[in-house]
């Protein structure tokens, strides 16, 4: 019966795979099988099932549907041989051309490829040359990995652009500068170094219906991430490495350490407290008694109207207790008392024995700088260890000293940023004008850059014959911590 089959027409099953390898790359499934339908003929069979896989290496392990579905018509005996287009196709791991020949065995099922001929896996020396082609293919696998990875390395060393997706600012080819969005970007950054957010540089983007390289909407991510894009600035990375990019650079060096600062200088003074902005020393206040951060609430005068005070809340939101609940002032005498105290203390001489201490941005530079190189000594502890260099006491003893290296770097770093805040005030105003004319977020800054907190004590006997301006107040109950 199977014989007489054979005789008049060989039943041949077809099995194309495309993935991203070299053998074949380019060659599309529907090509494969043209090819190998072309043999078929060519060997007077008939093709009775075209199995396929997509864009799956078979080196991986992973699971191949189609493959799978060849193997189970192979055992039915539903086909008397195969055609791949190459061996590599079908197979490239040992383990699966034992497995191969298992199934195959049985009904003395032939293997044909466009490429590399014709397998009798039956007889001792087909499978050896099978054997032999399935494990240059696995070494080929193992090394072209390698390969890779060693000409992305040399195409980072010459400085050459990655490839992949388009950096906003830059053509396709990762070398010559996109001439509608090149500006775009230079805007971006000397807004943001000059004091601008990212947010408010990104609504504005939008609003003038600039879009991002994708096309879509801007957000402050958005706008920060490119705005440090280091190719911006002719640096090429790679693994964490920096190298000199072959591109000619949009930006210099120098104004990407400006933006660094910019960035560093926006952490210090945004990143400590996120706390709502409607109100100048939200934040900033404590109980005199506790310690507990004091929040806003309305409070009833005895007049029956309702004004904002601050108030030392006994739980939180969450029901935990959090403070004594035995202090509460009102806020406008704190807040008026705590900006007269804040521009006396500007227009006194200690101010200038401040701005004339080392504040420089040439000195916050050199800081930023060893900061990083901290980061780096770190991140080379930590591979140390890793790679079994160091042993963990090793380990533990280096990185503590580097932590509190970086640790005193950073608050450093913060207070002369935060000193640097004084500089926002223009040359030749008063403190009492800049003040007037700035909006609260500057206000806040100002605040940051020279108040610790402001602690508020209960009210003692007498207190209430006590004036400040207009209200009932003793301005003794409030103690103002000074940064400097
Ligand atoms: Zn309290």
């Amino acid at each position: 019966m199977r014989r007489t089959e054979y005789m008049q027409s060989q039943r041949f099953a077809i099995y194309a795979r495309i993935s991203r390898d070299r053998i074949g790359a380019g060659l599309g499934v529907e090509r494969q099988q043209e090819d190998c339908t072309a043999l078929v003929t060519q060997l007077g069979g008939t093709v009775v099932a075209a199995y396929s896989d997509n864009d799956i290496s078979a080196y991986s392990g992973k699971h191949r549907p189609g493959y799978e579905a060849l193997l189970r018509s192979i055992e039915a005996g539903e086909v008397d041989a195969v055609v791949v287009w190459h061996q590599d196709r079908l197979l490239r791991r040992t383990i699966d051309l034992e497995n191969y020949i298992d199934i195959c065995q049985p009904g003395n099922v032939a293997t044909h490829t466009v490429k590399a001929g014709h397998f009798d896996l039956a007889t001792p020396s087909g499978r050896a040359v099978a054997k032999t082609l399935a494990a240059w293919a696995a070494y080929e696998v193992e090394t072209s990995t390698d390969r890779v990875k060693a000409a992305k390395l040399q195409a980072a060393k010459a400085g050459k652009s990655s490839g992949g997706n388009r950096a906003y600012g830059w053509n396709q080819d990762g070398m010559t500068l996109n001439e509608a969005e090149a500006p775009v970007v230079k805007e971006i950054v000397r807004r943001f170094i000059g004091g601008e957010s990212w947010n408010k540089i990104a609504l504005d983007l939008n609003a003038r219906s600039i879009r991002t390289a994708k096309g879509n909407m801007w957000s402050a991510i958005n706008v920060s991430n490119v705005a440090q894009l280091k190719r911006h600035y002719g640096i090429r990375e790679h693994n964490g490495e920096e190298y000199e990019a072959a591109w000619n650079p949009l930006l210099g060096r120098d104004v990407y350490e400006d933006l660094q600062l910019a960035v560093k200088r926006g952490r210090a003074i945004y990143g400590k407290r996120s706390y709502s902005r409607t109100h100048l020393l939200t934040g900033f206040i404590f109980c005199g008694l506790c310690g507990n951060r004091m929040t806003i609430i309305n409070a009833q005068q005895r007049d029956g109207s309702y004004s904002p005070a601050f108030n030392c809340r006994k739980k939180d939101h969450r029901g935990q207790t959090v403070g004594c609940g035995k202090v509460k002032r009102k806020k406008d005498p704190v807040e008026s008392l705590v900006i007269e105290c804040l521009i006396y203390r500007l227009d006194t001489p200690d101010l200038g024995a401040m701005l004339a201490s080392d504040n420089s941005d040439e000195s916050l530079k050199k800081l930023i700088r060893e900061q990083e190189s901290q980061n780096l000594r770190l991140q080379e502890i930590l591979n140390l260890f890793s790679t079994g260099e160091l042993t963990f006491d090793e380990y533990r003893t280096a990185k503590a000293t580097a932590q509190a290296r970086l640790d005193a770097l950073v608050h450093e770093l913060d207070q002369k940023l935060s000193r640097n805040t004084i500089g926002l005030i223009p040359a030749g105003q008063s403190v009492q004008k800049a003040w007037d004319a700035a909006d609260i977020e500057w206000r806040r800054d100002l605040v940051d850059a020279l108040i610790e907190g402001v602690y508020i004590y209960p009210k003692q006997k007498g207190d209430g014959k006590a004036r400040y301006k207009q209200w009932i107040f003793n301005p003794d109950r409030v103690e103002i911590r000074w940064k400097a």
